[in-house]
């Protein structure tokens, strides 16, 4: 395994687990299900862990044998009731991991956006609210040039603790609104805290839910493992779980798996660059050549934050502004997702003006996007052709 991942990369998990995943019919309280859990319990040396994935119509159980499952047959595992599927997989990112002869899907749906390794998804927004103004001129853009998902921060973690700190829970009933009025489904949107997942869920509520959200853990909570589990143990909400910029790969997607353990699978994972001078004149240095790695190593689409990465408007000699090259090489790559900070004021914003690209360049920058996805699904089917030859 460890030669297979390249040998900077080290692993931390070293034995084999097993996942039963079990029929859709399955109901918890049946003797099927009980009869299971009985032959489960009396393995010596195995820990059963249940896990239920609540879709639209029905929920999912798998069951997670962890302990030394070496000597656990797979065809015996397979006749047990209600058992449909047996894989052995890494102890690696058990749950979000990539593993042979795995048949969990790498997309979820949420409110009718599908994530997926397979898809595309712009969130284009404001990296910080500031009034309702500049809220209403951002989402009329965005539906101006058809765009379901944005990005709208609301508590924003700061170097400074005399820099804004933004809106928090005041600018929430009139985002989720404006959301509503211009066709939004989904605003990705950090939290800090326990309690600020309360106050988007109270908001919601008292709006009509009128959009949906997909929380953002930031580069600065990657490893804030009680965060992590909070927004683990609910379902209700996806999340967008950012690398943290000065850990290893390694230790961001266990971050991940975090989540997944603790209950919420449908995470994206987001780059947003690496905190080193190495990468000066840039903000952070950009990591986009690691899309294609955690596609490999797991199963969660993977994001690429070039706003926070590049952090200016420098452009290059070909007039192209540095943001977005960066962007399409993070498409080109395999990008499922881009999270991007735009202001239809940037002189007047509280956080991040100087990396901002305005309104009217949204429609150029979308089409640049499309550019890049067409490149890189071309680049697919041509080595598609090249394998097959
Ligand atoms: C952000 O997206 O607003 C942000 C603060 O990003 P990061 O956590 O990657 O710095
Ligand atoms: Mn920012």
């Amino acid at each position: 395994m460890a030669a297979a991942l390249g040998n900077s990369f080290t692993l931390t998990g070293k034995g084999y687990t097993m996942i039963l995943i079990l029929s859709s019919s399955t109901d918890q309280q049946g003797p099927g299900f009980r009869q299971l859990m009985n032959h489960l319990a009396g393995l010596q040396g195995i820990t059963a862990r249940v896990h239920t994935e609540r879709g639209a119509e029905q929920a999912l159980t798998e069951i997670y044998l962890i302990g030394n499952t070496k000597p656990l047959d797979i065809e015996d595992m397979q006749t047990l009731p209600c058992v449909e599927r047996v894989v052995r997989v890494s102890e690696e990112y058990r749950i979000l991991g990539r593993h042979k002869d795995d048949p969990r899907p790498a997309y979820f749906e949420y409110n009718g956006v599908r994530f997926g390794q397979d898809t595309l998804n712009v969130f284009a927004g404001l990296c910080a609210v500031d009034n309702p103004e500049h809220v209403e001129l951002m989402l009329k853009a965005l539906k101006e040039n058809g765009q379901v998902c944005t990005r709208m921060g609301a508590y924003k973690p700061r170097t400074s603790p005399y820099a804004f700190q933004g809106h928090g829970k005041n600018c929430l009933p009139y985002v989720f609104e404006l959301a509503g009025k211009y066709g939004i489904k989904v605003i990705a949107m950090e939290i800090t805290h326990e309690s600020h997942l309360n106050e988007i869920r109270e908001a919601l509520e008292q709006t009509g839910n009128p959009t949906g959200v997909m929380l953002q853990i930031g580069t600065r909570n990657t490893q804030n493992f009680e965060l992590l589990k909070i927004v683990g143990r609910q379902q209700q909400f996806p999340v967008l779980l950012k690398r943290g910029f000065g850990i290893t790969l390694d230790e961001s997607l266990n971050a991940a798996e975090y989540l997944a353990s603790e209950g919420n699978r449908n995470v994206v994972f987001g780059l947003r660059g690496m905190k080193t001078n190495m990468g000066d004149p840039h903000r952070n240095f950009v990591d986009f050549a690691h899309v294609p790695v955690v596609k490999r190593l797991t199963r969660m689409p993977v994001c690429i934050d070039p706003s926070h990465s590049v952090g200016t408007r420098a452009a290059a000699p070909d007039g192209i502004l540095d943001v977005m090259h960066v962007t399409a090489q993070g498409i080109m790559a395999g990008a499922n997702m881009v999270l991007v900070d735009f202001h239809p004021a940037p002189t007047k914003a509280l956080v991040d003006g100087p990396q901002a690209l305005l309104l009217k360049e949204l429609p150029y920058f979308l089409e640049d996007v499309r550019i890049a996805r067409e490149a890189y699904l071309e680049r697919v089917a041509l080595w598609e052709n090249c394998q097959s030859a």
